[in-house]
């Protein structure tokens, strides 16, 4: 018998609903929505799919979403200046600012507009301040897809305290978040990545595996304690250009068996990192509403 599926997208539908309520009360208190800024420089065409989903899902549950083009031409200071006019309105609760900047705004630009977001309007979580809150375990918006990924974990009641979770990945936007939200979960973490010795031996004592690699099919059941949990967070493409993880799915999904679980993708992690944008957003909104 094949593992049971972690299934983001009824989760991801769930928790937006759950959201609603609070989007009517801000709205309500407020006098407008939440807000939220989205920043998008150049072109990418990758990059116009995920912006138009988070604008949409932001604007189908009640906030205000505004896109903010800019061309690829812009350079580092134009990408700060409107930054900076965002962090000054009182209508904009959220910011996020779309990766990949163009390469032409030089090596450092993403580092330099991220840490221009005021860190009571950073949606994505990115900004030092935030990075550091999470890993203080104090109040912190904290970056979408390993949120949505713990999200998942804890709304699925799969145990974790004392568990041994090991992350496959030490990206500062999910490898490294995530050992901190199983950590703060009381798992024993370990984190690999591209130096490990022997991964498959490690992530076969693993309770709980999170796959974070971009690599497609690279989690085989080689990799796979039998009753393990395993969840995906790779975006590929496989040889036929389909939508892939990087866990490959169906033999990994037999060697857990029956008390195991697993994520899809698509419609495991994808959805709830687009639902954590919103749920970031709407904490941005409550806070500022309790300052104000
Ligand atoms: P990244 O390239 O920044 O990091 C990849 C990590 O994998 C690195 O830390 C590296 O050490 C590790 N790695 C690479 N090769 C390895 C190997 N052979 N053995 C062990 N570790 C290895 O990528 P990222 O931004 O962390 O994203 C990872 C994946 O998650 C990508 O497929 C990305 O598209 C996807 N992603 C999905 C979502 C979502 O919403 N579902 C969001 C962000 C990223």
């Amino acid at each position: 018998m094949p593992a049971r599926r972690l299934d983001g997208t009824a989760w991801a539908e769930r928790l937006r609903r759950e959201l609603e309520p609070r989007v009517a009360a801000i709205t309500r208190h407020a006098g407008r929505p939440p807000g939220l800024a989205v920043v998008l420089a150049g072109t990418h065409p990758p990059s116009e799919i995920y912006v138009r989903n988070k604008i949409a899902t932001a604007t189908a549950h009640g906030c205000h979403a505004v896109l903010h083009r800019l061309p690829d031409t812009a350079t580092v200071d134009e990408a700060l200046a409107l930054v900076r006019q965002l962090n000054a309105d009182d209508s904009v609760d959220g910011i996020l600012v779309q990766s990949p900047l163009p390469a032409a705004m030089g090596a450092d630009a993403e580092s330099r507009v991220f840490d221009a977001v005021d860190p009571a309007r950073d949606v994505d979580g990115f900004h030092p301040v935030n990075v550091g809150r999470l890993v203080q375990k104090r109040p912190a918006l904290v970056a979408c897809t390993p949120l949505g990924c713990a999200t998942l974990l804890d709304r699925e009641d799969i145990p974790l305290r004392g568990r041994h979770a090991v992350v496959i990945g030490r990206s500062d936007i999910v490898g490294k978040p995530m050992a901190m939200l199983l950590l703060h979960r009381d798992a024993t973490v370990t984190i690999c990545h591209s130096r490990t010795v022997d991964l498959p031996a490690i992530c076969r004592t693993a309770d709980v595996l999170v796959a974070a690699i971009g690599r497609p099919g690279f989690v085989t059941p080689d990799f796979i304690k039998p009753g393990a949990t395993v969840i995906d967070v790779g975006i590929n493409r496989d040889e036929a250009g389909k939508l892939c993880g990087d866990v490959d799915f169906a033999p990994v999904r037999e060697a857990l068996g029956p008390e195991g679980w697993i994520s899809p993708v698509p419609g495991g992690v994808g959805p709830m990192t687009i639902t954590m944008l919103l749920s970031n957003t709407v904490d941005a909104a409550e806070r500022t509403e309790q300052r104000t």
